[in-house]
């Protein structure tokens, strides 16, 4: 069969390195602001790279390699850094209310390790870092993050800028066969408290809460005290969504991992992705409960940090 559109791209995209059994690409790209469907709490997201060597068992966005006709394994082990992705963000920001809210890395993780090499979401922080209004946010589980805190911080000064950094577990070992080649949790929580220090404002998301491997209150209730000690301002939290294409691995990794859960969750999931309301009040009255109790926000609220008072501070609204 002829490969048409994005799969005729990615076969023709140019090997630019490959190490262990990760391949990495140069995709060509139209446009870096991609935009979301309504109901949303932004409008655009941001993606520098196709695929995610993290590899997370859960992952949803596996579908991105099937457009490209590939299997859903490959979403880890052949990764696509987007070409000029700097230059093409200038371009569209001038087409987009600056009101808009713009989120990166909702569909791979933009601190993966294609980043140490490529830069290709610092490039992008530096467009922004020279905005002025923009409402961005920014989610990872890398402690790579770190090193771009200059820029955040930049940002921070003259935007509304929220940091999330996802840990649904602080059991190591658990951290270790959910997502296999994702920082640990520790180091994620420590990225926590260098970015807090930095005066910026911090998110821990446990998403996706999976149940009965991560959502016990005594779980929920450790990983938010940790947030909480390295300086997060808000806890986010939901439960897992199984879409077909991540059903594909998550279901096997139960079967030799949790053999016991394994048929509980093919009985819920091939019914539907999503779980039924019962389940989803439940969770959300008990990370409601858990926020309570040490003083978290359920999301990120506008926040100029504290430290920057005295120095120049642009309005942001109305924009001159
Ligand atoms: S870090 Fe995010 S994008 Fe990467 S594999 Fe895990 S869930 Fe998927």
């Amino acid at each position: 069969m002829a490969l048409v559109g994005i799969a005729k791209l990615a076969a023709s995209s140019p090997l630019l390195e490959a190490k262990r059994s990760v391949q990495y690409f140069e995709i060509p790209t139209r446009s870096v602001l991609n935009r979301v469907k309504p109901g949303m709490p932004f409008r655009w997201s941001i993606n520098p790279y196709r695929g995610c060597e993290f590899g997370c068992k859960y992952c949803y966005a596996r579908y991105t390699h099937e457009f490209m006709e590939m299997e859903v394994t490959a979403f880890e082990d052949k990764i696509y850094a987007k070409s000029n992705a700097a230059h093409l963000l200038r371009q569209e920001l001038r087409r987009i209310a600056r009101e808009d809210g713009i989120a990166i890395g909702t569909a791979t993780d933009p601190y993966q390790p294609a980043e140490r090499r490529y830069e290709n979401t610092r490039s992008i922080l530096e467009v922004f870092a020279r905005e002025r209004g923009r409402h961005i946010g920014l989610i990872t589980k890398s402690d790579l993050i770190v090193r771009d805190i200059d820029l955040l911080r930049e940002i921070a000064r003259a935007n509304v800028l929220g940091v999330t950094i996802t840990i649904t577990t602080l059991d190591e070992k658990l951290a270790r066969l959910l997502e296999p080649r994702a920082p640990r949790p520790d180091l994620r929580l420590k990225a926590v408290s260098q970015l807090s220090d930095a005066g910026l404002y911090v998110s821990v998301n446990p998403n996706p809460v999976m149940p009965l491997i991560t959502d016990s209150e005594r779980q929920l209730d450790r990983l938010a005290k940790a947030a909480r000690d390295s300086g997060a301002r808000s806890l986010g939290g939901g439960p897992l969504f199984l879409m077909p294409c991540a059903q594909k691995v998550f279901f096997p990794f139960l079967e030799e991992h949790f053999p016991d859960l394994a048929p509980r969750y093919r009985e819920q999931y091939e019914k539907s992705a999503y779980l039924g309301p019962a389940y989803k009040d439940m969770l959300r009255a008990r990370i409601q409960r858990i926020r309570d109790r040490y003083g978290l926000d359920s999301r990120h609220a506008e926040y100029r940090p504290e430290i920057w008072q005295d120095e120049e501070q642009p309005r942001l609204f109305p924009l001159q």
